[in-house]
């Protein structure tokens, strides 16, 4: 098999870290297989350079700062390589730009255009382990890029599309991917198994575990991914097509995202073009818009109601302010979002309606709903975001 395994800052965090980390990638190599590793920078230290630049300079230019943060995740793949090749393992460390990856020139958060993967492709032929330093690039005109924050994930997903890999394996240091946030409720179970999509739309879930860029990709190219953790030997969560998931579960997850605000216009009159004028003024001053509820028109007025992130508030109040679409405004920042996510909603009835009796039995006010095919979303108080995550998990007896 083609393997590629790509290593978190963490599972590199050390000496001691990266010798753990080379035992296993020996054994896997032992165990017959082709293997491209892709690193993070140790943990801490893309900060830390971050940190350092802007202790000198508010007025950074990008370019310099890609050609500083590139270089934590080439101390990692070098040093691994330098233990590997002294383990008695045939080893070639790979910068961003000697892998062949080849971004646009977005500096800081460029994306990946093509790989040219010859240069990889000779090594594993010659049985060398390839350790390509994750989280860069080079542009066209050869500068040296980064893929944006936590984009190690993407260098791993994207090399493991291009050569057509058996597997991508994400290393971190939680074991995948659980029912729900484990701090919430301690019963919360590890998932063996999730789908693409389910995986995106429980991104909150999966932020500390991996980059939702990159589970786009990875179902774009179809790779196959496992998350797991390096610290021990567990099986981690496979994150697949729809189609190889045999057992489809009703549910798998329950997220909640804290973020959120709920904003509110009453009296918006109600005529074509209202909305569209709106979200155009919030999409151009770069509101992330989530839900959007309006009611049916009385009297030709409306009311319209969406959630923006919580750090948006400010951009959005002046946005509304300006175009004074409506007769009052109303924010609310003490909102949360829950989510009941799992593709077995597309064949089944009676979830959405399972989720609202389990909160109104709780005595939680429903404030928005939206949904999807494989999801149901409720805006609640904030104040009972714990209690509904529970209720709920309870409900669809995800501990089982
Ligand atoms: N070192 C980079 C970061 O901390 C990339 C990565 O770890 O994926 O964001
Ligand atoms: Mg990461």
């Amino acid at each position: 098999m083609l393997i590629v395994q790509k290593y978190g800052g963490t599972s590199v965090g050390s000496l001691e870290r990266i010798k753990e980390v080379a035992k296993r990638i020996k054994k896997c190599k032992k165990d017959g297989n082709d293997i491209i590793v892709v690193v993070s920078a140790m943990s801490g230290e893309t900060n830390k350079l971050t940190k350092m630049a802007y202790s000198l300079s508010d007025n950074l230019k990008k370019r310099e700062m890609d050609l500083l943060l590139s270089s934590g995740e080439r101390v990692t793949s070098a040093l691994l390589a330098i233990l590997l090749t002294e383990m008695g393992c045939e080893t070639i460390a790979m910068s961003g730009r000697q892998a062949g990856i080849i971004t646009d020139n977005l500096h800081t958060k460029a994306r990946i255009e093509h790989i040219d993967k010859q240069h990889i492709e000779k090594e594993l032929k010659k049985g060398s382990i390839v350790v390509v330093a994750g989280f860069q690039g080079i542009t066209e005109i050869g500068e040296v890029s980064t893929l944006g924050r936590g984009g190690s994930d993407l260098s791993a997903v994207a090399i493991a599309g291009a050569l057509n890999a058996d597997l991508c394996e994400i290393y971190t240091d939680v074991d995948g991917i659980y029912t729900t946030d484990p701090r919430i409720e301690p019963r919360a179970k590890k998932l063996n198994q999730i789908s693409y999509d389910e995986m995106l739309e429980l991104a909150s879930l999966g932020a500390k575990v991996l980059q939702t860029r990159s589970v786009e990709l990875a179902k774009k190219l179809n790779v196959n991914l496992v998350t797991r953790s390096s610290f021990n030997d567990n099986v981690g969560t496979y994150i697949t097509r729809e189609e190889d998931i045999m057992e489809k579960p009703l549910v798998s997850g329950i997220a909640l995202d804290k973020n959120q605000a709920r904003v509110t216009l009453r009296g918006v009159s109600d005529k074509p073009g209202i909305a569209a004028e709106i979200f155009r003024k919030l999409a151009e001053d770069g509101v992330n818009v989530d839900m959007i509820i309006q009611n049916v028109g009385l009297d030709g007025t409306t009311n319209l109601g969406f959630t923006i992130p919580e750090n948006e508030l400010e951009i959005t109040r002046n946005a509304m302010e300006e175009i004074e679409a409506s007769e009052s405004l109303e924010f609310d920042k003490n909102v949360v979002k829950v989510s009941v996510v799992g593709v077995g909603m597309k064949s089944h009835s009676g979830v959405a309606c399972t989720a609202f009796d389990t909160l109104a039995e709780e005595n939680i006010n429903i404030e928005m709903i939206s949904t999807s095919e494989i999801k149901v979303s409720m805006v609640i108080s904030e104040k009972y975001a714990e209690l509904a995550v529970r209720s709920l998990h309870d409900a669809y007896k995800l501990d089982k």
